[in-house]
């Protein structure tokens, strides 16, 4: 992709008038990309949604609410879930338990696979992977019921309307044997904190949840603004915590594309087969976005095409330079 950026660096912290026009060039660009992806059909219910659905969101520490498209269509999280369970098993069980359960490494595997799990590892790769998020949901299992994570879940992304879409439930219940695989995987060796099927349905409720783009802008700004809610001034989780679950997002948060993802955009990002992503803009902004054409590994093409667009319009990547040292700099 070719890209060509105005020098906005800094201005649009002052003047939403440049992120309102930054966005708007950034949803151009995820519209194009829309014809490069597919939606997920191996959940059946997921085969229903807008091919050409996009839509994303940008939310400031202010409260200010930029949109653009679909951002208010509702979806199902899918794995941006993971993040959650992640973070909530952290708060509740601490860093030492959580990661005595999981490893901290990207699998570059798919999100479902079994490979590694059975001859290499007793342990998941990392939390956003299927495994890894059934290790975390088998530790809040010991502790909490549904309740307790969807509430969590809305606090986290900043958004009451939260809930469950049965459907899509039903759908994951009804066709999820792989994921039944990995969990009893992990029972067999040992490892998983909790019963089996109760852990699935668990799992599959919370990859279930009715989201929009603008949720998971919330859940961007939470995790940017070191776990505090900037509104309400709510702590949901510690700064530590929230480094951790930033850094795992960026390692391992959009599958096996992570490390492209991580040196095209450069943002701590989660994505779901249900077409969003949420990313976390250090100390500055959430953004959320909403396009249910994937790549071959289950990542939006829009959201992707857009993020990168706004990460080198708005100087995003957390590794960014200054734009002056770009002149005669070609080494
Ligand atoms: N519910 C989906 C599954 O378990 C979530 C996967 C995803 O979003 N990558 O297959």
């Amino acid at each position: 992709m070719e890209i060509t950026t105005p020098d906005t660096l800094g201005s649009w912290q002052t003047d939403p008038q440049v992120l309102d026009a930054e966005l708007e060039r950034a949803y151009q660009y995820g519209m194009d990309a829309r014809g490069e992806g597919r939606v997920a059909t191996y959940i059946p219910e997921l085969a229903r949604a807008d091919e050409d659905a996009f839509g994303i969101a940008v939310m400031t520490k202010d409260g200010t609410t930029i949109c653009r498209g679909d951002a208010s269509t509702r979806f199902t999280i899918q794995s941006v879930s993971k993040v959650v369970s992640l973070a909530m098993a952290l708060k509740r069980f601490g860093s030492q338990e959580v990661f005595s359960r999981v490893l901290m490494e990207p699998s570059g595997d798919s999100f479902s696979s079994i490979i590694k799990l059975d001859t290499v590892s007793n342990l998941p790769y990392n939390p956003l992977i299927n495994a890894g998020a059934m290790q975390m949901i088998g530790l809040l299992a010991t502790e909490c019921g549904f309740d307790d994570l969807l509430d969590y879940t809305r606090r986290m992304c900043m958004d009451d309307d939260i809930d469950l879409n049965e459907a899509v439930y039903q759908s994951e219940t009804d066709t999820g044997d792989r994921n039944r695989a990995i969990a009893y995987l992990l029972k067999s060796k040992d490892v998983l904190p909790a019963d089996p099927e109760e852990v699935l349905d668990l799992y599959f409720k919370m990859c279930s949840l009715n989201v929009n783009a603008v949720s998971l802008a919330g859940l961007g700004l939470t995790l940017a603004n070191d776990g505090q809610n900037p509104l309400t001034g709510e702590h949901l989780l510690s700064p530590r915590n929230t480094r951790c679950v930033n850094s795992i997002m960026f390692t391992c948060g959009m599958y096996d594309r992570s490390g492209e993802f991580g040196v095209r955009v450069g943002i701590p990002s989660k994505s779901g087969v249900g077409g969003g992503i949420t990313c976390s803009v250090r100390g500055r902004l959430g953004i959320g976005s909403y396009g249910p054409a994937l790549d071959d590994r289950g990542n939006s093409v829009a959201g992707f095409a857009a993020l990168e667009y706004l990460s080198r319009a708005l100087h995003l990547h957390a590794f960014d330079y200054h734009p002056y040292i770009e002149d005669g700099a070609e080494a």
